[in-house]
């Protein structure tokens, strides 16, 4: 999927000759297309890249696909405020900037290959699957890890598993506990004073340059359920 161009508005006029009503017209190369997003080599650096948000909808694991005009820029604008909303209260994110309608400048980090998922209210396959009734209000929020492998249909391990597989450190499984769980309680006083309430979620995180954990990719109404208070 590599080798693709694209040109990109961007809203500071760092780079380029072209100028066109005030913005600077620049080449970006497509390094990978998702089924939600693209992303793109950022011209200001090589220490970010840049993330478009597409329009697509898809639902388990790409088997029910849909799309709508303009929900890459509302997802953009969510995901925009939520990272920010998380930083200002001692989140660490990729996010850096927005960067014209429907992307968003990151920094550049290696994917952990874990689906973070966080539940407050058991809903969906959980319930089913442990015999309780959907619905259920949980006296503390469970922390799941799902391995990220589109083949293997991204399924559940163990932390014992994916010390296993040597895909996480047992200090670095403590951190994303933790920091899954922080971001849990930030987004539910978020929602709730919009009167939703956060059910579960999914988040993934990544290594930067520095050996950090920091929260990546998107938190977006696409990875949430949402109920109405
Ligand atoms: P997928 O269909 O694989 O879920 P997406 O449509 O979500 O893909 O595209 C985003 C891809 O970019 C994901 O594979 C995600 O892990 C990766 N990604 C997210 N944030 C970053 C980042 N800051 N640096 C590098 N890769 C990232
Ligand atoms: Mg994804």
């Amino acid at each position: 999927m590599e080798g693709k161009a694209k040109i990109v508005e961007h809203k500071r006029p760092k780079l380029g000759r072209l100028k066109s009503e005030g913005r600077i017209m620049v080449i970006t190369d497509l390094i990978y297309e998702g089924k939600a997003k693209r992303i793109y080599t950022d011209p200001t650096g090589s220490e970010s890249v840049l993330l478009e948000f597409k329009n697509s909808l898809t639902a388990l694991n790409g088997l029910k696909k849909g799309s709508f005009e303009t929900k890459g820029a509302v997802n953009r604008d969510i995901a925009s405020l939520i990272f920010k909303h998380l930083e200002a209260h001692g989140v660490e994110s990729h996010f850096l900037e927005d960067s014209g309608e429907i992307s968003m400048r990151v920094k550049k980090v290696k994917i952990l290959p874990l689906e973070v998922v966080v539940r407050n209210v058991l809903a969906g396959s959980t319930p089913k699957k442990l015999g309780l009734p959907e619905g259920k209000e949980l006296s503390r929020p469970l922390v799941e890890f799902y391995y990220k492998d589109d083949a293997l249909q991204d399924p559940f391990v163990s932390d014992d598993q994916i010390l296993m597989m040597n895909v996480a450190s047992q200090a670095q499984i403590e951190e994303l506990k933790f920091k899954a769980l922080k971001i849990n309680s930030l987004l539910q006083k978020l929602f709730s004073k919009a009167n939703i309430r956060l059910i579960d979620f999914k988040v993934e995180f990544g290594v930067d340059s520095g050996g950090k954990i920091i929260l990546a990719d998107e938190i977006t109404p696409d990875r949430c359920r949402l109920w109405d208070q």
